[in-house]
């Protein structure tokens, strides 16, 4: 479906989900301003579009606030896996509180609609499965992951006070776990660490005995999610996710099987608050969006694995 031709600023734009969202709105033809401190991103994602007169790339943190004129702010500046959110939390938490505080005033004085991207991290270690978006959660606030998981509870938060009192347009998404082709090779997500793992030959860790269960969406279809979310009606919160719920030793298996059915599953610490359990209850998005995923774990691990090959095969012939 063609848009109105759109100013959007993409936070975050240089990093995984961002770059993906990025091809998708210069593919429709709208005008796209990234903006991006390359914290985990990289220019080379959006290495295609810089020159082209509808694309601008802005280096700035978003701790910071920045005066631009768009119509529509999407909000995924944010590092998203433990190994980087857990590097300097005090920086996460405001990344999260700042950033989003500085994006929601510039929705408010330019006028334009804000999407954020949350997470199911908000509902901690559920003790409710599936997780609908009317569950509170179950969260540490003192716990090695409570920067990333209060930070974002707290940017919904703020989210619906500029609502409620400046009549914001606000989109809040909640994000499961996604997987595809640009994630950072060492980010520490389980999907990039095992098949890395694999295609060095080295054993897959599982963390605790791989009985954790998470559901992964490929990225694809969660872009297509989120531009729904961004161009509907409904406020949110709205799980954007993938039913599909597997132990994380069945992904271990699944990959290993892909690429190299020799190798071993090791098992290693299970990391503090990890949560047990994780699987969206996606009725809202199908009721409001008319949105599910389409492309299964199996399917989606095939073009991320081809992705994976292609930036080792990279990796090694800058490091000879
Ligand atoms: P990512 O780490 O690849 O991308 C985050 C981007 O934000 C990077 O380009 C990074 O450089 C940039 N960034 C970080 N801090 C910044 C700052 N202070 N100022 C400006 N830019 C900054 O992660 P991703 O997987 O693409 O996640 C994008 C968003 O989606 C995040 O907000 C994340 O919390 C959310 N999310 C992702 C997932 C997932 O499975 N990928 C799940 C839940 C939520
Ligand atoms: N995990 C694992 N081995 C790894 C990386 C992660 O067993 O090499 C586990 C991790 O403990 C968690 C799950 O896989 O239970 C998903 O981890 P990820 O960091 O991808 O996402 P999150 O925990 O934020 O959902």
């Amino acid at each position: 479906m063609p848009y109105k031709n759109y100013r959007n600023l993409v936070t975050g734009g240089a990093g995984f989900l961002g770059s993906h969202l990025i091809d998708r709105l210069m593919n429709d033809g709208e005008e796209v301003i990234c903006l991006d401190n390359y914290f985990t991103g990289r220019k080379e994602n959006l290495s295609k579009w810089i020159g082209h007169p509808m694309f601008e790339l802005i280096r700035h943190d978003v701790t910071e606030p920045i005066r631009v004129e768009v119509d529509r702010i999407w909000h995924l500046a944010c590092p998203a896996s433990p190994v980087h959110y857990q590097f300097n939390p005090i920086k996460t938490a405001k990344t999260s509180f700042l950033g989003t505080y500085n994006m929601l005033g510039l929705a408010r004085r330019v006028g334009a609609r804000i999407l954020l991207a949350s997470t199911s991290e908000v509902y901690g270690d559920p003790e409710i499965h599936p997780q609908p978006e009317s569950y509170k959660g179950c969260v540490n606030t003192i716990g090695i992951r409570s920067c990333y998981d209060e930070g974002k509870r707290i940017a919904e938060t703020l989210c619906f006070d500029y609502q409620r009192m400046h009549s914001t347009e606000i989109r809040i998404i909640r994000i499961f776990n996604t997987y595809g082709p640009r994630m950072l090779p060492d980010d520490g997500r389980v999907v990039s660490n095992f098949i890395v793992q694999a295609l060095r030959g080295q054993p897959l860790t599982l963390y605790g005995n791989g009985s954790q269960t998470r559901s992964f969406c490929y990225v694809d279809d969660l872009i297509e999610g989120m531009v729904r979310v961004m161009n509907g009606s409904h406020s949110g919160p709205i799980n954007i996710g993938n039913p599909g719920e597997f132990t994380i030793k069945q992904l271990a298996e699944l990959i290993k099987n892909k690429i190299n059915p020799q190798l071993k599953l090791i098992e290693k610490e299970l990391p503090e608050d990890d949560p047990m359990q994780r699987k969206p209850s996606i009725k809202l998005a199908k009721k409001e969006l008319d949105w599910e995923p389409i492309i299964s774990l199996e399917k989606g691990l095939e073009p991320t694995i081809e992705w994976f090959k292609k930036a080792l095969l990279k990796e090694n012939s800058v490091k000879r």
